[in-house]
């Protein structure tokens, strides 16, 4: 999963997108990168390690120039270099074009043979180089060449592209990963959400269609253009459920709002339930938890304090290592849990190891009972669009039922918001039919799956 962003038309673009990054830190914490242009001198500065640590006053004052893109990453460890950080910059028979991409190009491994049988040569183990090696061996316009590139690909693939001052935004027909637009002054920007828009102070416009490209230049929209007609929207669920900011809007629907209400059919599912109180862990539970406790008149607290200063990077060689990053991620607050009957707002389980020890704290804290609830439904498949969930033999809900679940996490008992509410929670009012992707939840796969298909995306 990763975070992209562009800005044009203003001289502080750079800045601009580096603010944009760090609102966006959510989405890729291992490495982050900017380039600009507007200038003579497109220019591209990448390192690992998080958008506060990389671009200071320093770094920022070489980064100048009229437009700008930028991209934050997260990765699996083995694949976290800084070959593979982006954008990624290009010199080509088009001159110097940067892109920066979120999402997975599934066919990936297809196009790369193909392109390695005609010569090409690759330096990066990520599947956005293959995006750079069609533009390059594409002919005519810019908006050519990236509409002729983007028809040869198939998975999820949100992009900013760069050329001297023209900013492109694209997406994927299926419009897996989010793409919006939005104003600032006399600037247009482009990113994976609308908070990184408000957040300088501009305004969220509308989303990028799935299938869209936008060229933007001098402050103007110069193009929208369709490279191919959606049939069907595959818009990522999960965004909702976990990965976007609470106060994003998400495929046209405020991701708080979605929460709150997977929390109030939550409560509706667990009818008649008895409790003292219900709280969220932290970060993501909170709005279904406070949605929950509005529903079922159940009193919302907050039982956990989370240290926001352990970062993924904490090294945890052994199990003990491991069991101490847990805890001073999140403690319960003792004088909250102790002999309460709780229940505990999570937005899903995947290998239910981390479930599995926050549910032991609360116990070790003398919490009475624990229902736990999940804002989402059990998880039984990888994602192939751009989230990096484990394979199935990993995911508890994959190999294990509910019972057993609730067995081996310790609850009284253990509760998933049903398919057809997570649908309805998270869709808009204006959207028709199922739009979304659920495949994790399912096993049904909007795309075909072949055993080619490349699952370490961005
Ligand atoms: S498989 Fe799951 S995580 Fe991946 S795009 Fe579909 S809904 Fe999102």
């Amino acid at each position: 999963m990763c975070g992209i962003i562009g800005v044009e038309n203003n001289e502080n673009a750079a800045v601009l997108v580096s603010a944009g990054l760090l609102t966006l830190q959510h989405r890729g914490e291992e490495s982050a990168g900017i380039t600009v242009g507007g200038n003579d001198n497109m220019k591209t500065f990448r390192s690992m390690g998080l958008v506060s640590r990389i671009f200071n006053e320093d770094t920022l004052a070489k980064l100048q120039g009229s437009a700008a893109i930028g991209h934050v990453r997260y990765t699996t460890s083995a694949k976290s270099t800084l070959i593979n950080a982006q954008p990624f910059q290009i010199s080509c028979i088009h001159g110097n074009i940067s892109v920066a991409h979120n999402g997975n190009i599934t066919n990936f491994t297809k196009i790369k043979r193909i392109l390695l049988k005609k010569g090409a040569i690759f330096s990066h183990t990520s599947d956005t180089e293959i995006f750079l090696h069609l533009l390059a061996m594409s002919k005519g316009s810019l908006l050519k060449i990236v509409s002729e590139s983007m028809k040869k690909l198939e998975g999820a693939f949100s992009l900013v592209v760069l050329k001297d001052k023209t900013l492109i935004g694209a997406r994927d027909a299926g419009g897996f990963r989010p793409l919006v637009l939005g104003k600032f002054e006399n600037s247009y920007i482009v990113a994976s959400e609308s908070a990184a828009i408000e957040v300088m102070g501009g305004q969220y416009i509308r989303e990028i269609e799935p299938g869209e490209i936008v060229v933007i230049e001098d402050g103007k929209i110069k193009r929208s253009f369709f490279y191919k007609k959606p049939k069907k929207r595959n818009t990522c669920i999960f965004e909702q459920v976990y990965f976007s900011r609470p106060d994003s809007i998400m495929f046209d629907k405020s991701v708080k709002e979605a929460r709150i209400k997977m929390g109030e059919c939550l409560a509706e599912q667990m009818k008649g339930i008895k409790a003292d109180i219900v709280m969220p862990v932290p970060d993501t539970g909170y709005f279904a938890a406070q949605g929950f406790s509005r529903a079922s008149n159940i009193l919302f607290e907050t039982g956990f304090v989370r240290n926001h200063y352990v970062g993924r990077s904490f090294i945890k060689p052994s199990q003990n290592l491991r069991d101490l990053t847990a805890k001073l991620k999140l403690r319960p607050i003792k004088e909250v849990v102790n002999a309460k009957e709780i229940i505990l707002i999570d937005d899903s389980i995947v290998r239910g190891t981390t479930s599995r020890r926050i549910i032991g704290t609360l116990r070790a804290a003398g919490a009475k009972k624990i229902h736990f609830a999940l804002s989402c439904p059990p998880i039984i498949g990888p994602c192939y669009y751009g989230i990096d969930t484990p394979m199935k033999e990993h995911l508890i809900a994959a190999q294990k039922s509910v019972e057993e679940m609730r067995r081996y996490l310790n609850v009284d008992s253990l509760t998933f918001l049903n398919l057809e509410n997570l649908v309805n929670s998270c869709r808009a009012a204006n959207s028709k039919g199922n739009v979304f992707c659920t495949a994790c939840f399912t096993d049904k796969y909007p795309t075909k799956i072949s055993k080619l298909t490349y699952k370490e995306g961005c």
